[in-house]
């Protein structure tokens, strides 16, 4: 008796790979992980990026609090293990992407040296690309974008990270940005011409 497994052609017979995709897409595939207070930019830099990135003729996805905590992870709260399962959600999802070609762009405060290797071990050392977004704590408050810091200050957000929680710097990002005394376009830009390089096709 013929076996079925010779009726199908070899090609098809297995899923296609993550250089396939990344071969029909044109680019390399990485995640994008910016770290840093809130306030400090990350979600600026993050659309900056997305726009950018898309006018020349990279396929990227920006996920940030915004598009995952209100649907994927909108059963989590803000405990130390939700906070946990949250990143490690966002992580896997991150990979998923990855997979299929595509340029993720994260964007979560991620304050802790744990929290972050928990993501890179996910998502794998040489595709985490680490992009430490620097903003002094004076400077986020100043702009206290969502009004937290004023509401941290008052006490009425617990644990607020860079006033009531540690936030702790990478030791040795892939690369940091100085928003402090700089134009959204010229971070961008900044981060824009680290990135380009390794998400480039050689053709
Ligand atoms: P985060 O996502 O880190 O909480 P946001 O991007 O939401 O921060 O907010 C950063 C704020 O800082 C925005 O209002 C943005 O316009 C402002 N800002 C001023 N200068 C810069 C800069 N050089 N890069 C990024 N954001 C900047």
């Amino acid at each position: 008796m013929k076996s079925h497994g010779e009726h199908i052609h070899p090609v098809f017979d297995q899923l296609l790979s993550r250089t396939d995709k990344e071969s029909l897409l044109h680019q390399k595939a990485k995640v994008i992980w910016l770290t840093g207070l809130s306030g400090s930019g990350k979600t600026t830099i993050a659309k900056g990026l997305e726009a950018k990135l898309h006018q020349k003729g990279f396929l990227v996805m920006v996920l940030d609090g915004d598009n995952v905590r209100a649907g994927i992870n909108n059963n989590l709260g803000f405990s130390d293990e939700d906070r946990t399962e949250n990143i490690r959600r966002i992580a896997e999802i991150s990979k998923l992407f990855l997979n299929c070609g595509v340029i993720a762009v994260c964007s979560f405060v991620s304050p802790t040296h744990k929290i972050r290797s928990l993501a890179a071990d996910i998502i794998g050392n040489d595709d985490f690309v680490e992009v430490y977004v620097n903003t002094p704590v004076e400077e986020c408050e100043r702009r206290d974008v969502k009004g937290l810091y004023a509401k941290a200050k008052k006490g009425e957000i617990k644990d607020f990270t860079g006033i009531t929680a540690p936030f702790e710097a990478p030791k040795n990002p892939a690369f940091e940005v100085k928003t402090e005394n700089k134009t959204i376009d010229e971070s961008v830009n900044e981060v824009m011409n680290f990135i380009v390089p390794q998400i480039k096709m050689k053709r």
